[in-house]
């Protein structure tokens, strides 16, 4: 094993926990925004043809039979040329004599920087998946998270991503304007939902993470955040304000660690039935008398 090619933090979301983790780069070279954390202190770097081959035949030394998914690692793989991902992409059908799909997280200034033609060209060559973590498609709150977009170019992202015939599943999060944005925050979301139409959707609670800009705002008292109840009223008013067309299959998932009450529907299908049980889950969390989410020192 070379330890040296995961010398630091290595994220990937949930559903990729059996895939083959392939380091393209180490960090993020936007690493600005202001709720995360993950790679504070890590040094951004594409890693050489050498570094990346390395990896590859490793797993396929190891197990290359068993090499179905591949996942792009680190927070922007996309970062890297078209070129040099399709010959990683290419590299990996070749060696890999069941490999499926590869996906990737989606830093929206790499897909933005890429022409439509370089994202069919990436889907075609196996990069069928994209996590997207929009967060919000409020100008006002991506301006203040800092993620380096503002409303508009969160849509496009998004539809340049499903216009190269991937599948792409997007992360919003609940609380990220606070209590003053929360409103503003929810309805420019369902919009920007709807203008995408994303394959999967995924809500997740804001955690402040220690070392994230956030959490010192919040220490001085510059962010005032969401409680639980709260959080749960911004859902419904994403959910109640999301269009979908009739024919669309959007899975819906809430179930993170940092939700409150786990919830899953398919969209639109099943929205009277999720805005039935997000307006209980308000009712119950209501009833909370101490919340201490925002604690979250151990992260
Ligand atoms: S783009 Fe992703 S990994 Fe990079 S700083 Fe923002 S949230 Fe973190």
């Amino acid at each position: 094993m070379y330890f040296d090619d995961y010398d630091s933090p290595v994220f990937r979301p949930p559903s990729e926990a059996y895939s083959f983790i392939l380091r393209l780069t180490r960090g993020c070279a936007h690493n600005k925004c202001t709720y995360c954390n993950m790679y504070r202190g890590v040094p951004f770097q594409v890693l050489t043809d050498e570094e990346i081959e390395r990896q590859i035949m490793l797993a396929h030394s190891y197990n290359g039979a068993g090499v179905r998914r591949v996942f792009l690692a680190d927070g922007d793989a996309l970062v890297l040329s078209t070129e040099r991902l399709l010959k990683v992409l290419a590299t990996l059908r070749r060696l890999f004599p069941n490999f499926e799909r590869a996906s990737s997280y989606a830093a929206p200034k790499d897909i933005l920087r890429k022409s439509p033609e370089e994202l069919r060209q990436l889907q075609e060559a196996g990069l069928k998946l994209l996590y997207y973590g929009m967060e919000s498609g409020d100008t006002e709150t991506l301006k203040e998270i800092k993620k380096g977009v503002d409303g508009p170019q969160s849509i496009e992202v998004g539809q340049r991503a499903i216009a190269a015939g991937m599948e792409l599943s997007v992360m919003v999060i609940l609380g990220i304007a606070g209590r003053e944005g929360s409103k503003r925050h929810a309805l420019a979301t369902a919009a920007a939902l709807s203008a995408i139409r994303p394959t999967y959707l995924g809500a997740i609670s804001l955690m402040l993470y220690r070392g994230s800009e956030l959490k010192e705002q919040f220490e001085r008292g510059e962010f005032h955040p969401l409680p639980p109840a709260g959080l749960m009223e911004e859902l419904y008013l994403i959910i109640e304000h999301l269009d979908l067309p009739e024919t669309e299959h959007c899975l819906f998932r809430s179930n993170h660690i940092s939700n409150y009450i786990p919830l899953k529907a398919t969209l639109p299908k099943e929205k009277p039935q999720l805005l039935k049980a997000i307006r209980y889950s308000i009712d119950e969390l209501k009833k909370m008398k101490d919340w201490d989410v925002y604690n979250h020192d151990k992260y």
